[in-house]
């Protein structure tokens, strides 16, 4: 196998292999644009060093030859005493990780070489600057030294020169201070700082290799459910320096605003400066388009290269550069992040310019985004106390209490609390706490830092570079110049704030929020066609008809009650696919249930039923009306019994003082008695569904005869009901054959009084393996198949969906054993497996059985695609999903 790729080898496609950066740097080469030149160690390098704990034997000889080729390309030699190349060791993974592992710049520097570079460039100062970086780095990420022992060494030199920033130090300065950081690194390690530049080569290059394993890598890949084995690329590239003084610079740039989507000139720029200082929020960077003045050239290729760029991937980009003397070089680039808002509008954008078409605009957006721009956001007309103003850098409105370290951050979060993170700037180390925080704050750094990045990536709102703002970690303070300009008033750990990631704008104590523009365009009270629809409603609108237009799967709602299903029906909902009816048997009726479970004669028992019959009538024909002329499936009674009885602690203590009191009173001690009788160890797996049916005579019937009429009048009406009757929890056909015959009686019976024909159909829930197992025999006696896939999770797994969160998940998700719940996305291999068997054995008997989804899975976005490929016909979720579903049934058919 060939290990190494020179930048002229590859190309973008060949990011599994070279990683995205090497892979694009390869393309960026062979599009001609002004790359320094270099070559790409394999992600599968990395891999075997990983596996075995040491280097392919061949990688060495293979670095070797691209390094010889290298140096006659560049005419000079690594390190070279007098001429010195130098060159960056970067990481690189196939998904872009952003900080998360190490670079190292500089390589090659030593003492011999950097009077040579010192000599070449004429410039002392910037020599010894490169240096005292390459210790730094290479020591810190490398050899393992403790990084805030340089960064104390550095701010001694500053203080002992009464400097603010690190551009204040000379030559002589610096020079002072590598001696300083050797001695560091000797103290530290044992060693002296390695000369030989091929040995720091190698060095860096298994430490990037290594990198791929640290905690914050490993935390990373987690959240963003990146697999763990890809391992990382290595780039070697020629150094070009942005710290040669006012005309050289380094900067950051996108092709349009990675928060609304516009095209423009976004970035940052930092003039005579090196790599990481404009990420970091170190000094303050300038907006891109200052660059113009300063280097009018350069700029303009710049321009030319954006735009290069975006018509070549044909979306959003995002780049690195340097510029060396007047002379621009590219140093990355990607298909860039951006918020789900920007993806929306970016999307259409490109379609209206002819680049991609519908179905590609599909995969360039995602539920999860669509998701997002449904939270609610600030009450721009609340009197909300600002206290200053940052950048917007990931959109939301998050309000928590203030807290100033990653530790707090998560600690108070655990507890229950809302929290903000509040720092001067983030970097990885913080990941923790922005994971467990509602938002982040930060004082220093442009759309580009780390925070920014990072909380867009997590689509976790951000404000940072909130300049006004002093952040003091150690007093766990933030203070603000006063609103009327005298004094500064203070948020102390625990105030509570709210942070607006749309505006940049951070108020003291909490700001009252409002419905997203999106919901309200859901909800139909905003028209996309209407003047004062925004871009992104209208981007969202018909990103939605593209889907709507390709997809498949029909969309419907879990719903109850009549107010539901009308905003299920205003969300695009195409009918209910789960209405549950034990809700309706909730609150003031749980007296009549009462009265059934207590019934000791047909007499009292029919009294009850006929009871809630027009109860649960009138809840019929109101949803049926919501949902006129589209299906509705109405489960019949489902939940274990005892949730419709007292608790049976509180009610023996209740009976025992009453016995004592000799004055306990009868209803009481008979409802003692059936608590006891249908005490069960496992109510999830005992009396309910069916068996629920089956053993309470006249349940069923009752609840048939409820949706049967309901339908009738609903026609008598003129309307146009179509009832769906599900019977839940079936094991075996026998049991759906009982209730199918009695339902059948009842519904025929109703149809004659009535003088109409209802066309109510019959199904079941598949929610058991056996069912599962036997959906060719169940599907004898059922029009459709409803997977429940919630219970069918849960006793696939032997999970009990209301115990495993709070007990033993969060180790297995932190051992890796599954990425995500079982019960957040469906497990393809094994409960998926089932259902795409009970699908094939279901259609065997009965081609055109009628197939669903209900439960959580059916808005949660890889379930859905997982759903399409299957074949089902629909899927059902909770009304706020189902702009989700519709989005994702759309992309899993383009
Ligand atoms: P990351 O993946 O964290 O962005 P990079 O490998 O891109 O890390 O490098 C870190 C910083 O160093 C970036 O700002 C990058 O532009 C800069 N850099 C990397 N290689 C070179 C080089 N050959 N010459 C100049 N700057 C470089
Ligand atoms: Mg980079
Ligand atoms: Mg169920």
């Amino acid at each position: 196998t060939k290990f190494v790729y020179a930048f002229t080898e590859g190309n973008k496609d060949l990011k599994d292999l070279l990683g995205g950066k090497g892979a694009n740097l390869a393309e960026m080469t062979n599009l001609g644009l002004p790359v320094p030149p270099g070559f790409t160690v394999t992600t599968e390098a990395c891999c075997l060093y990983l596996e075995n704990g040491t280097e392919p034997p061949a990688l060495r000889d293979e670095v070797g030859e691209h390094l010889a080729a290298l140096e006659r390309q560049m005419d000079k030699r690594l390190g070279q005493a007098d001429d010195p190349l130098l060159v960056s060791v970067r990481s690189g993974a196939k998904f872009s990780m952003p900080g998360m592992m190490d670079t190292v710049l500089n390589i090659g520097l030593s003492d011999a070489s950097v009077t040579g570079l010192a000599a070449q460039a004429g410039d002392e100062r910037f020599a010894w600057d490169s240096y005292r970086r390459l210790i730094q780095m290479f020591g810190k990420t490398v050899l393992g030294v403790d990084g805030e022992l340089f960064e104390e060494a550095l701010e001694e030199a500053k203080g002992a020169k009464g400097a603010v920033t690190d551009v204040e130090l000379d030559a002589a300065d610096l020079r002072t201070l590598v001696d300083r950081f050797k001695d560091i690194v000797r103290t530290a390690t044992g060693r002296d700082f390695p000369q030989d530049p091929r040995e720091q080569m190698d060095l860096a290059i298994r430490a990037v290799f290594d990198s791929w394993n640290t905690d914050r890598a490993k935390l990373y890949r987690r959240q963003e459910r990146i697999p763990g084995d890809l391992g990382t690329a290595v780039n070697v590239c020629s150094m070009v320096f942005g710290n040669l003084g006012p005309d050289s610079g380094t900067g950051v740039a996108f092709t349009r605003d990675p928060a609304s989507g516009q095209q423009g000139v976004y970035g940052d720029y930092l003039q005579n400066a090196q790599g990481e200082d404009v990420v970091a929020g170190i000094r303050n960077t300038v907006p891109l388009a200052d660059l113009e003045q300063l280097d009018r050239k350069s700029y303009d290729e710049l321009m030319q290269i954006m735009e290069t760029l975006e018509l070549h991937y044909k979306d959003l980009c995002d780049i690195e550069f340097t510029i060396e003397r007047g002379k621009l070089w590219m140093l990355q680039t990607r298909v860039g992040k951006r918020t789900a808002a920007a993806a929306f509008r970016i999307a259409t954008q490109l379609v209206d310019q002819g680049l991609i078409d519908e179905a590609e605009a599909l995969q360039r957006v995602n539920g999860a985004q669509l998701a997002q721009l449904m939270f609610p956001r600030f009450d721009l007309t609340a009197k909300a106390d600002q206290i200053g103003r940052g950048i917007a850098a990931s959109p939301g409105a998050a309000v928590g209490k203030a807290v100033f370290d990653s530790y707090t951050a998560v600690k108070w979060s655990r507890s229950g609390e809302k929290v903000i993170l509040i720092r001067r700037e983030t970097n990885p180390d913080d990941l923790d706490g922005m994971i467990a925080a509602e938002g982040i704050l930060t004082s220093r750094g442009g759309k580009t830092s780390h925070a920014a990045v990072v909380a867009r990536g997590m689509g976790k709102t951000c404000v940072c570079g909130a300049e006004d703002l002093e952040v003091d970690t150690k007093r766990r303070q933030l203070t603000a110049p006063a609103p009327d300009g005298k004094g500064t008033l203070v948020i102390d750990e625990g105030d509570v704030v709210s942070i607006d990631g749309s505006t940049g704008k951070v108020y003291r104590g909490e700001v009252p929020v409002v419905p997203s523009p999106v919901v309200e365009y859901f909800e139909g009270r905003m028209h996309a066609g209407a003047d004062d629809a925004d871009e992104l409603v209208q981007a969202v609108h018909r990103v939605m008809a593209y889907a709507d237009r390709v997809r498949r799967l029909r969309v419907r709602a879990n719903a109850d009650n009549a107010e539901d299903a009308a905003r299920a029906r205003r969300f695009g909902a195409q009918g209910i696919g789960l209405c549950r009816t034990e809700h309706m048997f909730l609150g003031e009726r749980r007296e009549l249930v009462e009265r059934l479970i207590l019934a000791d004669t047909d007499t009292e028992r029919s009294q009850a039923l006929d009871a809630l019959l027009p109860l649960q009538k009138g809840d019929f024909k109101e949803l049926f009306e919501a949902m006129d002329g589209l299906p509705v499936t109405v489960r019949l009674l489902d939940p274990p019994l005892h949730e419709f009885l007292p608790d049976i602690t509180e009610l023996s203590v209740r009976v025992a003082l009453a016995e004592a009191r000799k004055d306990a009173n009868e209803n009481d001690l008979r409802l003692l008695q059936a608590v006891h009788r249908l005490h069960e160890q496992n109510p999830m797996l005992g009396l309910r569904g069916v068996r629920l049916g089956l053993v309470i005579p006249g349940l069923f019937t009752m609840q048939v005869r409820a949706i049967a009429e309901a339908a009738a009048e609903r026609k008598a009406a003129k309307g146009d009901p179509r009832a769906e009757i599900m019977i839940p929890l079936v094991g075996t056909v026998q049991e759906l054959e009982i209730v199918r015959d009695e339902a059948e009686r009842v519904i025929e019976e109703i149809e004659r009084e009535h003088g109409v024909e209802l066309k109510l159909t019959l199904g079941t829930m598949i929610e058991l393996p056996r069912a599962a197992l036997t959906a060719g025999q169940i599907a004898e006696s059922a029009d459709f198949f409803s997977f429940g896939t919630n219970d069918l999770t849960q006793t696939v797994w032997g999970f009990s969906r209301d115990d495993v969160e709070a007990s033993f998940f969060t180790a297995y998700l932190e051992k890796g054993i599954f990425g995500v719940s079982p019960f957040e996305t469906i497990d393809k291999d094994g409960v998926g497996k089932l259902v795409s068997d009970a699908v094939a054995d279901g259609r065997a008997t009965r081609p055109d059985l009628k197939l669903g989804v209900c439960g959580e899975h059916g808005g949660d976005p890889e379930s859905v695609h997982f759903f399409h490929e299957v074949g089902l016909d629909y899927v059902s979720c909770s009304p706020f999903r189902i702009p989700v579903a519709r989005l994702e049934a759309g992309r899993a058919a383009a």
